[in-house]
Formats: structure tokens, sequence, C-alpha cells
């Protein structure tokens, strides 16, 4: 490693234009943690974390909840991927216990059209789960094409920006940021 490549840190990139600040998201995921626990008293939670993008939200948000609770994992390919607008999704890993009988809480880094989260609804309504919500920590809603998507637990509303940090990617880096932030230059991600 060159004393260079030593002194580089990430979490002061110029590029990096903070819209939350670590202390702000972590004040708000309590919040959002303590009316869980108190909506979910003597159900039977299980968070489902949809990968990559909601590890860090999911991570936190579980131990501001004070309740019995599970965790589960999906991994969704999305439209974007397929360059097609469709909303179809493929499951690329799915559930690892069934979800009958129990109350479900999606959760999600953030909902922009809506169109995966509200296909991946679709197919959780499937299944028999005795009720099914859904937490995004933030929430784009002006490029919302599933105006119908309702989000029960929402961290912040945003405008229309492309935001990095706090488990959000641009090209799978900035995933690690402990705040969210935009990229003042999107062209020089990869400098
Ligand atoms: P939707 O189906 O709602 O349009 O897409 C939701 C998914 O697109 C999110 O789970 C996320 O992976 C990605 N996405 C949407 N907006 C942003 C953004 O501003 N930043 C990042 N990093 N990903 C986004």
């Amino acid at each position: 490693m060159t004393a260079e490549s030593k002194k580089y840190s990430e979490f002061t990139n110029p590029n990096l234009e903070i819209m939350f600040t670590a202390e702000q998201i972590r004040h708000r995921v309590a919040e959002l943690g303590k009316q869980i626990t108190k909506d979910y008293a003597d159900k039977d939670l299980v968070l489902i974390g949809i990968l990559k993008g909601s590890c860090v939200f999911l991570s936190d948000l579980m131990r501001e909840i004070d309740l019995k609770l599970s965790i589960d994992f999906m991994v969704v390919s999305s439209y974007k991927d397929a360059q097609v607008s469709s909303g179809d999704i493929e499951i690329l890993k799915d559930l690892t216990h069934p979800i009958r009988g129990k109350d479900v809480i999606v959760v999600e880094d953030i909902v922009d059209t809506g169109l995966t989260l509200f296909r991946l609804l679709e197919i959780l309504q499937t299944r028999g789960a005795n009720s099914l919500k859904v937490a995004a920590l933030l929430d784009k809603p002006e490029p919302r094409i599933k105006k119908e998507l309702k989000i029960d637990y929402c961290g912040f509303q945003i405008p229309n920006k492309f935001v990095v940090g706090y488990g959000l990617d641009a090209a799978n880096r900035f995933r690690n940021l402990p705040f969210i932030a935009t990229l003042k230059n999107p062209q020089e991600i990869s400098a």
C-alpha cells in the first residue's frame, strides 16, 4: 500500500454532498423502531430485508425493535438490470423460512418508481402471511409509477435525486458511508 492510498478517506470524498447525517439517520431509525415496537406487541414479527441495499437499515432498525422477531432476506433483480420497465422481477434468493401466519415487514432501502416493491409484495401476498407491511428508509415520491404503494414506516421523503450511502450504492460503491449523500459529479465515481 502506498502512503497516498493509506491517506485516502471515502467518508470525506469531496464528490459527496451530505443529505442526512449519521446522527439524523440514527434518530429517525430509533423513532421507527419505537413505533414498530408499539404496533407489533404480541405479533409474530418477521423482518424481510431486500438485499443488498437494505442491509444497513435492517441492521440498525432491528436493534431498535424491542420485541421477539426473526429476520430473513431476499435478493431480487429489478427491471433496471433487464433494461425494461415492465416492473417484472426475478427472485435470485428466496426466503429461507415460510411466512404463513407471520406478521411481515418488508424492509427496503429506497422506493423510487415502486415497481420492484409492488411486484415483490404481489408475490409475498400469495404466501399466507397474517399481515404484510413496508418499511423504507427513503421515499422518492416524484418518480413513483405505482402510486397506490403504501409505505407504512418511512424514514425520510427525498427529492428526485440519486443518493448513496447507508447501504445504497453507485456501481457497488459507497454502501459503507454512515450518512446519505448525493454525488456532486456522478461521472467521477471511479475517482
Ligand atoms: P424502484 O423499483 O422503486 O424504481 O427501484 C427501487 C430500487 O432502485 C432500490 O431498491 C434501489 O436499489 C434502486 N434505487 C432507486 N433510487 C435510488 C437512488 O437514489 N440511489 C441508489 N443507490 N439506488 C436507487
